[in-house]
């Protein structure tokens, strides 16, 4: 609680109301798995972080400037050792031909999460002028548009409430292994919406909040991509 409150702090002092994955941080405060990474401010310090991590990384372009950044080309996947020092570069380049003045803190560099056993879902937070917190759960990745298949309770939620939203959405099947695949890990999940309920419910000052995808696995979540709005 007390990290989640400096890495807070130290945002409203950068003067920015909208985080992206440099604050990361702010889900392992609170419990919740992310992939194992930094945000680095040059070629040579990606390359040691991608060597660290060991295998081939996944590059973000970081800029409060660019909320969607697979849109503009700001998202390399797989990227290999030998590949880090010029896809940072390339990072930058379109970031900058995208918007010229663009506040860029830099480039994250994470490891690999295997999307193939796990379910992309959507997490995420709204504050309603009457009901406070509401938290969203549902189908993530490319499909949350699409299918609009999520769910929505007033936070805090309980464990009860929890495990309710993951049989609400249509796509609760998918999550339970459909076609042979292994189910996620669900008691991870109930207790991922649980952490961020209280998160939220501890800093009000959170006003908006999404975690997409929040990958679910046979052993466990991962939260892969972080936006969110203070006030
Ligand atoms: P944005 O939503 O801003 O475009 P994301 O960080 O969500 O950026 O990345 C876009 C997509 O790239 C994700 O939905 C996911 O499919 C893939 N991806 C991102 N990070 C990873 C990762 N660490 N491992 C595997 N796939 C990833
Ligand atoms: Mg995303």
């Amino acid at each position: 609680r007390e990290r989640a409150r400096e890495i807070l702090e130290s945002a409203a002092r950068r003067d920015s109301n909208r985080l992206g994955v440099e604050a990361m941080d702010l889900l392992d405060a609170y419990g919740i798995p992310t992939p194992r990474g930094s945000v680095v401010s040059s070629p040579t310090e990606a390359e040691a972080v991608a060597e660290d991590i060991g295998g081939d990384v996944v590059m973000k372009i970081v800029s409060p400037d660019i909320l969607h950044k697979s849109d503009i080309g700001g998202v390399e996947v797989g990227v290999s050792v030998d590949d880090v020092r010029d896809t940072y570069e390339d990072l930058v380049v379109r970031a900058r031909n995208y918007q010229r003045d663009a506040t860029i803190l830099g480039v994250q560099v994470q490891e690999m999460i295997d999307l193939d056993s796990g379910v992309e879902t959507i997490l995420g937070v709204n504050r309603d002028p009457q009901f406070g917190p509401l938290v969203l759960f549902g189908l993530g990745g490319i499909f949350v548009e699409v299918l609009e298949d999520t769910t929505v309770r007033v936070a805090p939620v309980s464990e009860s409430e929890a495990s309710g939203m993951l049989d609400d959405i249509d796509s609760a099947p998918l999550l339970r292994g459909a076609r042979g695949r292994d189910p996620v890990d669900e008691a991870a999940l109930v207790e991922t919406v649980q952490r961020l309920s209280q998160l939220v419910t501890d800093f009000p000052a959170i006003v908006e909040l999404d975690i997409n995808p929040l990958v679910a696995t046979p052993d466990g979540v991962q939260a892969v991509d972080l936006r969110l709005t203070l006030d």
